[in-house]
C-alpha cells in the first residue's frame, strides 16, 4: 500500500493505539462472538461459510469487546461490514505549496506545506490546551511557523532537521505566516512523499475517523491474504463486464486509499451500484417467493352477494361517506384479497386522510370470508385508541373484537386468548407483541400494521407461524410520506396504495416561520388562543438542560408557567416520564383541561386531540422537515382554523424551514427533506433497520438505482434461486444475511 498519510498523521487518540495493536496481536481464537446464526444456515446449504462475510470482525481481527461494541453502533459486525464503512470525504494532502506563495492565500485557508524544521519549542500549558509545539519550517522559498495545540505527544516526533509535511489553517501574524496544524507526516530521508487523499470516516463517540482508518487498514491487510478473498465479489462477472465495473477488491482498496480522485470515483460508481443491486435482488427474491406462497382463501369475496353485503355493512358502520380515494384503495385491497397469493400492500395517506376506515373495510371483508384479523399499532396507547374506534364502528355491525395489550389483567387476557383460539373473535387489536407472544388464532387471515412503513422479515415469519401453512394478507399503513416512486422501488415487494385526498371540510393548517426575536409575540398569541378555550402544543427539542444551547421542555415548562402562560393550566410531557405519568398528562390534555402542552417529540405520531389548534415548535431547525410535518399533523384535525408556528434562530435556519410554510403536501416535503439529507436516513428507516445506504444517495444516484433494479430483476428472472456458478458468492452472501433465504436455497 502506498505511503498512507494517516499512519504518521497522529491525532489525539494516538494514545489508544498501542492498546489497539496489542488487541490485534492477541488474535487468539476465543469463543466465537456473535457469529451470525446464518453462518450455520449457509453451511447447511452445502457451502462453507466465508469468515469475511459471516464471522464477527471481533473474532477475525481479535478486537476487544469495547471496540466491538463501538463498531456495532456503526452497524459493523463482519469484516465485510467494516470494509464497507466508507469515507464520506477525503482530505486532499496532495501538492505542497511553496512557503513564499502563502502570502497570497487567504486567511483561514487550509493548505499543505512541506519543509525542514529549523527550530522548535515545546510548551506545557495549564488549562485545557495542555501543550503547544511551535516549529519554524523552511523550504527553498521561505520560512513559516507551524503550531500544534493540545498534542503533547508531538514533542517526541518533531525535531530540528526533519522533513515534515503539514496541513492546517493559515493565520497571518506580525511575524508572518503561521499554520494551525491539523495533520502532519514526517517524511523519511530519501522518501519521495508527494501526499495523498486521506479518507475521513463517519465516526462515533469513542471511535474517531483515525481509529476507524487504522482498523480498516488492518482489515484490508487481513483480506489481502485471506484465502476466501473472492467472496468479496458479489457482482457476477458477466454483469461486471457489461457495466464496465472494476473488481470488488480493487474497488475497496481504491475507495479507502485512492491515489487519485478518479480512482475514488470509479470505486464509488461500482460500490453504489452494488448497494442498490443487493437491495433490489433481495426485494425481487422476496416477491418471487411470496408469489409462490399460499394465502388464506378469500375468493368468496368475488361472489356479488358477499361483496355487496360487505359494502352495506361498511356503509352502516361508518359515520361518514368514504372519499373517492378511500373507495379506490378499498377496491385495490379487495382485488388483492381475492388472489391466491398473500397481499402485501403499503397504504400511504397523509395524517388525517382516513386510513383507519380503509382498515375497517379490510377487516369486514376478512370476517365475511370467515377469517380473523389482527390490527397492530406501535404503542399501547395508540392500540387502545384504535381499538375503541374500530369496535365503535364495527361492533354494532356484529363483529366481535378485543384489545390485547400487556397491561391487561391475567384473567381477562386468558379469556381473550381462549376466544381467539376458538375463533370466537373476529378482530384483535394490540401492539406488535401479538406476533411474538404465544397468541394463537383459529383462522388468521389479515394482519394490519398501523403507522409503520417497514415491516421486518422476522415479523413476517412470525405472522406466517400464526396462520399455519398460509401467509396472512398484510396491510401496512403509514403517514410517513415516502414519495411514491421511491416507495415502489425501495419496497419492491410491496404494492403501494395512496390516499391522496383529505376528508371534506378540513382547513389547511396555516404555517409561519419566525426567528427568535418574534418569540414573545408568538407566546402572547398562544396565550390569547388558550384563553379563548383552544389548545396548543409547544414542542422543544430537548428534555432538560443537558443540551445547553437548546430550548428544553422541563425548563420551558418552569419558565412559561411563571411568565407568558401564568395562570393557565400547562402540562409537561416527555419521554423520560413513566407510562402512567404520560397517560395522566395525555388524559388531562385530551379532556381539554390542560390548555397548553409543553412536550418533546413524544407526541409526534398518532396523538389525536381534535380541539388542539396550535403547534408551536421551538428550535424548529433541529428537526427534519418530515418530522415537522408529522408534528404539524397533530393540529388541523377538525374544522376550526389551526396554526403551526416554527421558531428558529434566524438566517439560513429560517430559510430552510420556508418550504413548510409553502406547502402542506407531505410528499413535496418528503422530497425536499430527502434532497437535503440524502437517503441514508430515509424516513427514519435507520432506527427501524430498513434499507440503509452507506455510500449511495437515493436522490443523486437515482438513475443508478433504476439501472441496478432492472439488472437485478433480469438476474432473478433467469436464475430465481441463484444456482448458477456465477451467482455463487452472491447467494452465499444473501444466505449469510437472511436465514430464511438460505432455507429457500437449500430446499
Ligand atoms: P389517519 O389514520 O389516516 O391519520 P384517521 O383514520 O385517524 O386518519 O382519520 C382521521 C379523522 O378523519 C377521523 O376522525 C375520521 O373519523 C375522519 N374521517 C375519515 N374518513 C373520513 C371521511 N371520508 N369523511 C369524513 N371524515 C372522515
Ligand atoms: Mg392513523
Amino acid at each position: 500500500m502506498p505511503g498512507y498519510a494517516g499512519e504518521a498523521f497522529p491525532r489525539p487518540s494516538v494514545k489508544n493505539l498501542p492498546a489497539m495493536k496489542r488487541t490485534v496481536r492477541q488474535a487468539a481464537p476465543t469463543t466465537p462472538r456473535r457469529v451470525r446464526p446464518a453462518a450455520t444456515a449457509a453451511a447447511a446449504a452445502g457451502t462453507p461459510p466465508s469468515p469475511i462475510l459471516t464471522q464477527s470482525v471481533a473474532e477475525v481481527l481479535g478486537l476487544r469487546p469495547r471496540v466491538c461494541a463501538l463498531l456495532e453502533r456503526l452497524g459493523i459486525i463482519t469484516v465485510h461490514d467494516l470494509l464497507r464503512h466508507f469515507p464520506h470525504r477525503y482530505e486532499d494532502l496532495r501538492g505542497a505549496i511553496p512557503i513564499a506563495q502563502l502570502r497570497s492565500a487567504p486567511h483561514g485557508e487550509e493548505v499543505n506545506v512541506m519543509g525542514e524544521i529549523v527550530r522548535c519549542e515545546h510548551l506545557r500549558l495549564r488549562g485545557p490546551v495542555r501543550a503547544k509545539t511551535t516549529a519554524v519550517l523552511r523550504d527553498g522559498s521561505g520560512e513559516m511557523q507551524a503550531v500544534w495545540f493540545g498534542r503533547p505527544y508531538v514533542a517526541s516526533h518533531v525535531h530540528p532537521g526533519l522533513q515534515v509535511f503539514v496541513r492546517g489553517r493559515l493565520n497571518f501574524t506580525l511575524a508572518g505566516a503561521s499554520m494551525n496544524v491539523t495533520r502532519y507526516r514526517i517524511v523519511k530521508p530519501g522518501e519521495s512523499y508527494r501526499g495523498d487523499l486521506l479518507p475521513v470516516y463517519p465516526q462515533t463517540a469513542g471511535l474517531t475517523s483515525y481509529d476507524l482508518g487504522r482498523l480498516i487498514r488492518t482489515a484490508l491487510r487481513y483480506v489481502a491474504q485471506a484465502p476466501d478473498r473472492a467472496s468479496l465479489e458479489l457482482l457476477p462477472a458477466p454483469l461486471r463486464r457489461q457495466e464496465g465495473f472494476i473488481e470488488a477488491w480493487q474497488a475497496l482498496q481504491w475507495i479507502h486509499h485512492p491515489a487519485t480522485p478518479e480512482q475514488a470515483s470509479r470505486a464509488r460508481r461500482r460500490l453504489v451500484f452494488e448497494e442498490f443491486f443487493l437491495l433490489a435482488i433481495e426485494a425481487s427474491r422476496r416477491r418471487a417467493r411470496r408469489s409462490r406462497q399460499a394465502a388464506p382463501d378469500f375468493s368468496i369475496l368475488r361472489t356479488p352477494q358477499v361483496a355487496q353485503a360487505c359494502e352495506e355493512t361498511l356503509k352502516r358502520a361508518l359515520p361518514f361517506v368514504l372519499t373517492r380515494a378511500q373507495q379506490r384503495v378499498i377496491e385495490e385491497i379487495r382485488e388483492d384479497l381475492c388472489r391466491p397469493s398473500p397481499m402485501n400492500r403499503l397504504l400511504q395517506g397523509d395524517v388525517g386522510s382516513g386510513k383507519t376506515a380503509v382498515a375497517a373495510a379490510a377487516i369486514v371483508m376478512a370476517a365475511a370470508a370467515g377469517y380473523q384479523s389482527a390490527f397492530m399499532a406501535p404503542t399501547e396507547v395508540l392500540a387502545a385508541q384504535q381499538c375503541a374506534r374500530l369496535l365503535g364502528m364495527l361492533g354494532p355491525a356484529g363483529l366481535r373484537g378485543a384489545l390485547l395489550v400487556g397491561s391487561l389483567r391475567r384473567s381477562t387476557r386468558d379469556a381473550i386468548l381462549r376466544q381467539l383460539r376458538a375463533g370466537d373473535l373476529d378482530l384483535v387489536v394490540g401492539t406488535h407483541a401479538i406476533l411474538t407472544e404465544d397468541v394463537g388464532f383459529a383462522r388468521l387471515g389479515l394482519a394490519v400494521i398501523d403507522e409503520q412503513h417497514r415491516f421486518g422479515v422476522m415479523q413476517r415469519a412470525a405472522l406466517r407461524m400464526k396462520s399455519g401453512p398460509t401467509m396472512p394478507h398484510t396491510l401496512i399503513m403509514t403517514a410517513t410520506p415516502i414519495p411514491r416512486t421511491l416507495a415502489q422501488t425501495i419496497y419492491a415487494d410491496l404494492d403501494v396504495s395512496l390516499i391522496d385526498e383529505l376528508p371534506p371540510g378540513r382547513r389547511p393548517v396555516k404555517t409561519y416561520v419566525r426567528d427568535e426575536t418574534a418569540k414573545p409575540k408568538v407566546l402572547a398569541f398562544v396565550r390569547q388562543h388558550a384563553e379563548q378555550g383552544h389548545q396548543a402544543f409547544v414542542i422543544c427539542p430537548a428534555i432538560d438542560e443537558s443540551e445547553r444551547a437548546l430550548h428544553s421542555a422541563v425548563e420551558q415548562a418552569r419558565v412559561l408557567r411563571e411568565t407568558a402562560f401564568a395562570g393557565l393550566p400547562v402540562g409537561l410531557l416527555h419521554g423520560r416520564m413513566t407510562g402512567r405519568q404520560k397517560d395522566e398528562v395525555m388524559k388531562l390534555f385530551a379532556a381539554g383541561y390542560t390548555k397548553i402542552l409543553i412536550a418533546t417529540t413524544v407526541v409526534e405520531v398518532g396523538v389525536d386531540v381534535p380541539n388542539a389548534s396550535i403547534m408551536l415548535v421551538l428550535d424548529a431547525h433541529r428537526f427534519g422537515l418530515a418530522q415537522l410535518h408529522q408534528l404539524r399533523g397533530r393540529v388541523g384535525r377538525s374544522t376550526q382554523q389551526s396554526y403551526c408556528i416554527l421558531i428558529a434562530p434566524g438566517g439560513d435556519e429560517v430559510e430552510r424551514l420556508r418550504v413548510m410554510a409553502r406547502t402542506n403536501d407531505g410528499f413535496v416535503i418528503a422530497e425536499e427533506d430527502l434532497r437535503l439529507r440524502g437517503s441514508g436516513d430515509l424516513a427514519g428507516t435507520r432506527q427501524h433497520g430498513g434499507p440503509q445506504f452507506r455510500l449511495a444517495h437515493l436522490v443523486r444516484d437515482f438513475p443508478v438505482f433504476v439501472r441496478a433494479k432492472r439488472v437485478a430483476e433480469q438476474v432473478i428472472a433467469r436464475d430465481p434461486d441463484l444456482r448458477l456458478p456465477e451467482h455463487e458468492t452472491l447467494a452465499r452472501y444473501l444466505a449469510a444475511r437472511d436465514p430464511a433465504a438460505a432455507f429457500v436455497i437449500s430446499s
